[in-house]
Parts: structure tokens; C-alpha cells; sequence
């Protein structure tokens, strides 16, 4: 009896098929058990020639065992596969390979081809496993077709990509990343190169390191997604990049993509540097001076450290630009940001605050009085810092470029704090103010902050707030002051404005007028004396009696200056009917100074319609005979400072008789201003002067009662119309 031995049956020759064909049975029902349980078409053969096949093969093939008993092997693979097939088994080879299998039906499919030869008493058998590997192909092929597209899209990406596994062997780096950073493959094989490469510095590469063991760390315990965040790669050429690196686990590798935010860092850059920072200088601007500001005092807060702002201002900048040219008053303001820098120490701030201005803000100073000293001696380092000459180039001519030496000085204001008891914007503006009175003491020189100073400026802004409500609502009178000849008889009268404030009372004119002047209020308020003044003159000018009588008007320089005082002014007596001739118009040394060609002028042009001109206050100008010579006037006033002691003051005699001297040389009427005494009055008299003003005649009262107040001097020789109560 014929053994079967292991998985594999032994055949005897085709000839003596009979013969074994017993010996065979026994076993069959063994083997047949094995192989139609296979998955696998399973054929036995002999020389090439079919013996048996199991079900499946069967099934997979289509032949029947009858058919396929007794057929040539190569039958089951197509023709240019069975070549190969018959060498492999003279070979006998035993490692599988591919073929392609052929149907009985002439259809095809891709097999894997698995054979073993055996030996059984002299004859030589070959099993032969078939199976379908249709499936498997497909799934190769898919694979193979996904991989392409990955490599594809990985390659062709316009950011930078590599796959490192978890060897940490770089797999591959894409086109992008070679052209970003400039390696290549070979440069960073693995991550170890890659982390001396990318990261030169050795700390700053050991917090790369230890940060991304920490991501890769949380990837693989979470949803394998690699958090990005921003470093700062070196390239094979030596340049930085900031690149944003990510990435993710996939099929076990690390899937790194590295995006370029270089440029994107860059326009971030330009943009806080346009926002925060002077173009010009490059200093801080206002609005990063602020927030620093901000900072600083909670900082102080927290610390009970003091520190100062300290407030710069160039002298005379104006200047230097209107002649020279912007060019050259930028070129000054960025040495002064230069020398300023240079002036403070790495911690503070030096801000533009635009224009001339510039402010340090010292943030760590001793608390108590140091702090004023510290302060003080940054101040004079920086005073003494600008105030060395500065070399500016005025551009080319002729090909050369010429330089000019430019001495600059400037005024400075401090003002400390410590903590938060004050507001930012309240620092700056003591600051400011401080720098003002700087500015006031004669410039190039420094000023603490002093609340009385402040509380004065408090004043000066209710004050002006109140001033614009009252020209608004009208709340000014016009008063008359009583003026007269030597005789004491009334020849007319100054207006003089009053402020009937609904709080205040009434206000004297010193108390308001310099304020409406620097604020222009003036105007508007001068104009409306102006018209009250010829109003009035048109009043008296229709009684006979009265109809002689002069009124004077102050007009201050702002007003005078204004290009279309000359018209106001006539059209205020136009509008009211008053004569030319009774207008005076008084004005004030300084005024006449200001631009003696336009006072001349003007004056000219009102004088030519028969205005009167007195200069006002005189003695206490600059009085100089050069210009008095010039201008077309018609009275002198002796101030009443003057006046008030001209008994008891050698001086102030000598000056009165002076300027009585003067109106005379001159031609000019002399009126004293402030003649209080009758004693006054008689020197006046006794040294020539022969018109008066002054309580001694009548205090300044309203048009209503301005008859009956005037105090007619015994004895009065006058119109006789016109006599007031004694
Ligand atoms: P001013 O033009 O020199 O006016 C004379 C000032 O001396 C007036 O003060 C007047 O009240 C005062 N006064 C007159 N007689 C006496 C006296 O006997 N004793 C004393 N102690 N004072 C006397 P007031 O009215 O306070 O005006 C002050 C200044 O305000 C004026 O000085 C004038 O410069 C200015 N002012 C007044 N009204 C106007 C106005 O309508 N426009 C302008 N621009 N300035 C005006
Ligand atoms: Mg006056
Ligand atoms: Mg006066």
C-alpha cells in the first residue's frame, strides 16, 4: 500500500496509472479532505500532464476533473506566461511567482503560482497551488496609484512639506522646502542633521528640541495632530526664516509641513513699525508712548518707584524749517532723536510726540526727592546734548553738497509721578506746561511742574469758557470815562468795556482783554465795541449839545492787525450815521511796533476819512521819536502810572514833562490819564498839559448816567451846555 506522507501526495508514473491507481484510493480521501478545503486551485501533475484538481479548481477555471485530467498544465496560464512556467518547473523551483492564469473560457486573471516537486518511488510529481490574486493586484494597484498622488501633491505643494519616520530618517523633502531653506535631501538625511542645520544656536535649537518632543509627545496621545508654532529657521545660505512648522502622524511616519512666514513677519513688522513708530526718527510715536506710559505707572504702582517724564521742545524749530526747508529741519530731528537716545539709559523711553516735540519717560527712579535730582540731571544731560551745533547737509550744487552748523537749544518740562494718582494724559499735559514756563523763563533751560501753576492754567480755561458763553450771550456793557480840556469842561470820552458776568459780577477789562486777545476772541468782542462806540457817538451827535464830543476806542494789536480792520471800522461808523471826525482811535506802543509799515498804512487810510489817532499808555513802550515822527497821530497819553505820583516822584515828573515837551515839539495834543487830584491836575497844568482823565472828572459809568456822574472841575469855562454834577 502506497503511503501519503505530510501535505504533499506522491503520484506514481502516467503509464502505470492503473497500477497505482489502488494504491491511491487510500490516500485520496485523506488529500481530498486538504484540498478542497483550500482556498487555491490545487492540481497534481506529472511530466507536465494533469493528474487531479481539486473544487476550486474547478471552480476558478471552469474545466471539469474530466476535462482537465490528462491536459497539458501550460493549459491554465496564457501562452506568454507558460514559457517561463515549464522552465521554473524543470527548475523546480519552489518560490511562487506571478503569473496570468487563463480560463477555460479564455478569460484571464492574475495568479500567484506556487510549486513544489516531489519524489515517490522514482517518479517525479508536481503539486501546483493557483490562487486568484485579482484583489490583491487591485489593491496594489490603488495603493500604488495613491502613493503617486500623494508623492504628487506633496512634490508640486507650494509649502514646504517632508515625511520623517519614526527612525527619524528624513523620507523625503519637497521641491518647495529645497527651494525655501536651500537643502537638499542629502544635506538632512535624518532629524539629527536636520536640528544642527536649522538650528545653529545651541540653546535656542535645545528649546526647539525639547518642544517638539513635547508636541510629538501629545500628537501620539491625542488626535495625531502636531501643534504648530513659529521658529526661527537658519538656510543652507546662512539667512533666517521664520517658518510656522506643523504637522501629523500618519501610517506611522511624521507628516512635517513647514509654512514661510517670513514675509507675513515682515508686512507684520512694517505695520506695528507704521503704527507705533515716527517714520521719521523711529522713535516711538504718541500712541506707543502712551500704552508704554500706561504700563509704566502701574509698574510704579506695584514697585513704589518713581519716574518722570520729561518734555522736550526745540527752540526756535520754526524758524530753521520756514528758512531752511523741511528737508533740512527733518535732518536736525533725527540728530535730536539720535542725541536723545544716547542721553537715557536701555530701559527708557524716548518718544516723538510729533513736530518738535520729543518726550523721555524715566521709569525707574529713587522714590522721595531723588527722583527730582535724577530726573533734573537727565534733563541737563539732554539740554546740554542738543545745544551742541549740529552739522546739516543743504544739498548739492553744482555736484557738491554743502553743510550748514546749526546751534539748537531747547526748553524742557519734568513732571514725576509715582503710582497711578494721576491720568497719562494729565502727565504729559503738566509736562507740557512745565515746558512752557521753561519757554517763558527765556528757553533753553528746564521746569518742574508746579500745581500752582496748574491751578492758574484751571483758571485760565474756565475763565476762556466763560468768555466765549459771554460774547455769545452778550453779557459786555461799553462804560464812558469823562475826558477834559484845561478848563475842565468836557470834551468827550473813552469807551471802556466791562463784563457783566452772571456770576462773577462785573469784570474790568484787565481781568479778560489779554485772554480774548491771545484767543482771537478779540475780534468779535472789538468789533462790537467798535459799533457800540458809533452807536453811541450817533446818539449824542443828535443833541446839539452833546454833538462836539470825541469818543475814544481802544483797539488792541490783533485787532488793528486783522486785514480788514479798516474796513470794519468803516463800516461800524457808516452803519451808525457817526462822524469820522469824533472817532478816536487810541493804540499802544507795541502794537504801533509790531509792522510799522501796516500800522502806517492803515492808519493812513483811516486817516484820510478824518479818524483820530491817540497812542495810549505812552511812556511805558519803547518810545522812540523815530517812529513817532512816522505815524499820523494826534495825541499823546501820559500813562497813569505816571500821573499817580507825579508830585511825590522826581522821575515820574521828569517823564511827564518830557512827553508834554514831546506832543509840543511834535504837535501833538497831550492828554494825562489818571488825574485822581486837583493837585495832580494843577502841575499837569503848570508843566503844559492841557487835557485830563481821571476820577478827579468822572469814574468810567454807563452811557445812562455818564452826564450825570461827570464832575465839573470849578470853575468850568466850557460850552456851558455841558455840566455835569459837582
Ligand atoms: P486804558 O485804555 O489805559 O484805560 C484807562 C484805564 O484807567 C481804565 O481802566 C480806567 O478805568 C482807568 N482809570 C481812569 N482814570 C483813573 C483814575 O483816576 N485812577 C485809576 N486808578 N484808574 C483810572 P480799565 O477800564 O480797567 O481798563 C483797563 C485797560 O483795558 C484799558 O487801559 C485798556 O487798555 C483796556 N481796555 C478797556 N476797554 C477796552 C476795549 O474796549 N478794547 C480794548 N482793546 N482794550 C480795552
Ligand atoms: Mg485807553
Ligand atoms: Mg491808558
Amino acid at each position: 500500500m502506497m503511503k501519503v506522507s505530510g501535505d504533499a501526495l506522491v503520484l506514481v508514473d502516467l503509464d502505470e496509472q492503473k497500477q497505482i491507481q489502488a494504491s491511491l484510493e487510500e490516500s485520496r480521501e485523506k488529500y481530498r479532505g486538504l484540498s478542497e478545503a483550500a482556498f487555491e486551485a490545487i492540481f497534481f501533475s506529472e511530466e507536465g500532464i494533469c493528474l487531479e484538481q481539486n473544487r476550486r479548481a474547478e471552480e476558478m477555471f471552469g474545466y471539469t476533473s474530466a476535462e482537465a485530467i490528462g491536459r497539458p498544465g501550460t493549459d491554465w496560464i496564457v501562452a506568454h506566461d507558460r514559457l517561463h512556467v515549464m522552465q521554473k518547473m524543470r527548475n523546480r523551483d519552489e518560490n511562487p511567482y506571478e503569473v496570468t492564469a487563463l480560463r477555460k473560457d479564455g478569460s484571464t486573471f492574475p495568479a500567484l503560482l506556487h510549486g513544489k516537486t516531489m519524489r515517490y518511488k522514482g517518479r517525479t510529481v508536481r503539486v501546483t497551488s493557483l490562487s486568484d490574486i485579482t484583489e490583491r493586484k487591485r489593491a496594489e494597484a490603488a495603493l500604488r496609484e495613491s502613493e503617486q498622488l500623494l508623492a504628487a501633491i506633496i512634490e508640486q505643494s507650494p509649502v514646504s512639506m517632508g515625511i520623517v519616520g519614526m527612525d527619524g530618517r528624513i523620507e523625503r523633502i519637497n521641491r518647495r522646502m529645497i527651494q525655501t531653506l536651500g537643502y537638499l535631501p542629502e544635506d538632512i538625511p535624518d532629524l539629527d542633521q536636520w536640528w544642527v542645520r536649522a538650528y545653529p544656536d545651541l540653546a535656542y535649537r535645545a528649546e526647539m528640541m525639547t518642544q517638539w518632543s513635547e508636541l510629538l509627545e501629545q500628537a501620539m496621545a491625542g488626535n495625531q495632530e502636531i501643534e504648530g508654532r513659529e521658529c526661527r529657521v537658519s538656510c543652507k545660505d546662512g539667512s533666517n526664516k521664520t517658518m510656522f512648522i506643523y504637522g501629523m502622524l500618519v501610517a506611522g511616519k511624521v507628516f512635517v509641513i513647514l509654512d514661510d512666514f517670513t514675509e507675513r513677519k515682515a508686512a507684520e513688522e512694517q505695520i506695528r513699525r507704521l503704527a507705533f513708530f515716527d517714520p521719521l526718527t523711529r522713535l516711538p510715536n504718541r500712541r506707543l508712548l502712551l500704552d508704554r506710559l500706561a504700563h509704566a505707572l502701574v509698574s510704579s504702582e506695584r514697585s513704589r518707584r518713581c519716574g518722570a517724564l520729561i518734555f522736550i521742545d526745540l527752540d526756535h524749530f520754526k524758524t530753521l524749517n520756514d528758512t531752511r526747508g523741511h528737508e533740512i529741519g527733518d535732518q536736525l530731528l533725527v540728530e535730536i532723536a539720535v542725541r536723545l537716545q544716547a542721553c537715557v539709559r536701555q530701559g527708557d523711553t524716548v518718544a516723538r510726540l510729533g513736530g518738535d516735540e520729543f518726550v523721555v519717560v524715566l521709569d525707574d527712579l529713587d522714590a522721595g526727592g531723588f527722583a527730582a535730582a535724577q530726573a533734573e540731571a537727565v534733563a541737563v544731560k539732554i539740554l546740554a546734548a542738543l545745544s551742541q551745533p549740529c552739522l546739516l547737509e543743504i544739498g548739492l550744487r553744482d555736484g557738491v553738497s554743502s553743510a550748514v552748523t546749526h546751534h539748537c537749544t531747547s526748553s524742557i518740562g519734568i513732571s514725576l509721578y509715582s503710582g497711578r494718582q494721576q491720568s497719562v494724559d494729565e502727565l504729559i499735559s503738566r509736562a507740557d506746561l512745565a515746558m512752557y514756563q521753561a519757554k517763558a523763563a527765556g528757553r533753553n533751560t528746564l521746569r518742574f511742574f508746579d500745581p500752582a501753576m496748574q491751578a492758574a492754567v484751571r483758571a485760565r480755561a474756565a475763565l476762556e469758557a466763560d468768555l466765549r458763553q459771554g460774547l455769545r450771550e452778550g453779557q459786555f456793557v461799553l462804560y464812558y470815562q469823562a475826558q477834559v480840556d484845561g478848563d475842565g469842561c468836557l470834551t468827550g470820552a473813552e469807551a471802556l468795556v466791562r463784563w457783566q458776568h452772571p456770576q462773577r459780577g462785573l469784570v474790568a477789562p484787565l481781568d479778560f482783554i489779554a485772554l480774548a486777545e491771545s484767543t482771537g476772541m478779540i475780534l468779535p468782542l472789538g468789533r462790537w465795541v467798535l459799533e457800540t462806540a458809533c452807536a453811541q457817538l450817533a446818539v449824542w451827535a443828535r443833541d446839539p449839545a452833546r454833538a462836539q464830543l470825541t469818543l475814544a476806542v481802544n483797539v488792541s494789536a490783533r485787532e488793528f492787525h486783522h486785514p480788514d480792520f479798516v474796513g470794519q471800522v468803516l463800516a461800524a461808523l457808516g452803519t451808525s450815521g457817526a462822524s469820522p471826525q469824533k472817532l478816536k482811535l487810541e493804540l499802544t506802543e507795541s502794537l504801533l511796533l509790531d509792522d510799522l509799515d501796516d500800522t502806517i498804512g492803515k492808519m493812513r487810510l483811516l486817516k484820510a476819512q478824518e479818524i483820530g489817532f491817540a497812542l495810549d499808555d505812552f511812556g511805558t513802550g519803547y518810545s522812540s521819536l523815530a517812529y513817532l515822527k512816522r505815524l499820523p497821530l494826534d495825541q499823546l497819553k501820559i500813562d497813569r502810572s505816571f500821573v499817580r505820583d507825579v508830585l511825590n516822584d522826581p522821575s515820574d515828573a521828569a517823564i511827564a514833562r518830557t512827553i508834554v515837551a514831546l506832543g509840543q515839539s511834535l504837535g501833538l495834543a497831550v492828554v494825562a490819564e489818571g488825574v485822581e487830584t486837583a493837585a495832580q491836575r494843577d502841575f499837569l497844568a503848570s508843566i503844559g498839559c492841557s487835557a485830563y482823565q481821571g476820577y478827579l472828572f468822572g469814574r468810567p459809568v454807563p452811557a445812562a448816567i455818564f452826564f450825570d456822574s461827570f464832575c465839573a472841575p470849578d470853575p468850568c469855562r466850557g460850552t456851558g451846555a455841558i455840566e455835569g454834577k459837582r
